[in-house]
């Protein structure tokens, strides 16, 4: 066995159907007394609803989380939160309104009580993204990541199939490039594959009866695997060109992800033979990439950039910005084969 480092990340996680009823608790376990609570407008009132347990303990409602965390609404959100006197942020909802979270603490350091209702994972991250003139930036940093997460399926039955299954297969993109991470470990290999599998299985389940608990439970355990592993090890050419699209093309986040995803784990396989035994057996498939096509096919996804709105005009730049500061990659990235990766992704061709 190669020799490897691994780190832990804080968390406390309440998982179950049910568990928000547990909010107020565990607001007060952190310490809060005045809690910011953030959603996107369209989920404002379902969130009110689910909030109205805190009581006095809800100092306000902030509903303008948006995609991406744009500049200008991180700073208007955080004004907010002084101007409130907040102590603690409860962040319910998907990865742009956890995000907006951690931009508030990564000003203030208040503390992040998080709420997943999507699969992106980023509960389970000290990573965040601030959107300025068209360009994505991430950073990690320590006070950003949630110290309380509640998972609670029940808030993930209304996730709309389409959605649902994008999102999954964002976390799956998450798992995947964690097992050819450069700093990849045994540990983190583990949760991965194991949230692939939670995941395939899960997701075709969701995508022809939404209601079906127990496949929700089973994708937010694998959403959970996924953020642990995204949180814990560096990620690659897939998540460098899926910034890129998002923040510079504002392409949405977790369709992206789908649509590339295939193309880009094409793009390593032979660098990461071992890593692609284990995404195809997670995947009950017989290879990697093909496994991934088909799966996000099953789900009714789109795969075609092009449906997505990207131009094919705009591909030749995408491939430069992508290339230009790489995250590390098992395959050497070139411009010629990424602008091809892309080409694959814009036309929605099924990997060879
Ligand atoms: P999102 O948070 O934008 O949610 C997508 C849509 O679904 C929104 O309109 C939202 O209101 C709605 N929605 C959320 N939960 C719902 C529910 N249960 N029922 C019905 N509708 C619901 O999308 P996302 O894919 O979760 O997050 C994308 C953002 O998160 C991107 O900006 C991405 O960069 C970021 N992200 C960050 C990390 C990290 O570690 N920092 C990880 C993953 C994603």
């Amino acid at each position: 066995m190669k020799a490897f480092t691994y780190a832990a990340l804080p968390a406390r996680v309440v998982f179950g159907a049910g568990a928000v009823a547990q909010l107020a608790a565990e607001v007060e376990k952190l310490g809060g007394k005045r809690a910011l609570v953030l959603s996107t407008p369209g989920r404002a009132a379902s969130v009110k609803a689910i909030v109205a347990s805190l009581g006095a303990r809800c100092a306000g409602f902030y509903d303008k989380a948006v995609m991406h965390v744009p500049f200008e609404v991180a700073e208007d959100a955080r004004r907010v939160a002084r101007e409130l006197g907040a102590d603690c942020c409860v962040a319910v909802g998907g990865g742009s309104t956890i995000g907006l979270g951690k931009a508030i603490a990564a000003a203030s350091g208040l503390p992040v009580l998080a709420v997943p209702t999507t699969y992106s994972g980023s509960e389970m991250t000290p990573i965040y993204g601030l959107t300025e003139r068209g360009m994505k930036r991430t950073q990690r940093d320590a006070k950003v990541l949630p110290r309380t997460v509640i998972y609670d399926p029940q808030l993930t039955l209304g996730l709309p199939p389409g959605t649902s299954a994008a999102s999954g297969m964002n976390a799956i993109a998450h798992c995947v490039e964690a097992m050819y991470a450069q700093d990849a470990n045994p540990i983190v290999s583990l949760m991965a594959e194991e949230g692939i599998r939670a995941l395939a299985t899960s997701l075709p389940l969701i995508v022809t009866n939404p209601q079906d608990l127990e496949a929700r439970s089973d994708a937010l355990y694998g959403a959970w695997l996924a953020g642990v592993s995204l949180g814990a090890v560096g990620m690659a050419l897939h998540h460098k060109l899926c910034h890129t699209l998002g923040g510079t093309w504002n392409l949405p986040h977790a369709e992206t992800h789908a649509i590339v995803l295939p193309h880009a784990v094409r793009y390593n396989r032979d660098a990461a033979p071992e890593a692609m035994a284990r995404i195809a057996r997670a995947l009950g498939a017989k290879d990697a990439p093909t496994g991934l096509y088909d799966l996000e096919t099953r789900l009714g996804l789109k795969v075609k950039l092009a449906d997505l709105g990207m131009q094919e005009a705009d591909l030749e730049r995408a491939a430069g910005l992508a290339t230009q500061a790489p995250y590390p990659n098992p395959a050497p990235i070139e411009l010629a084969g990424v602008l091809a990766l892309l080409q694959n992704a814009y036309a929605g061709r099924r990997p060879s």
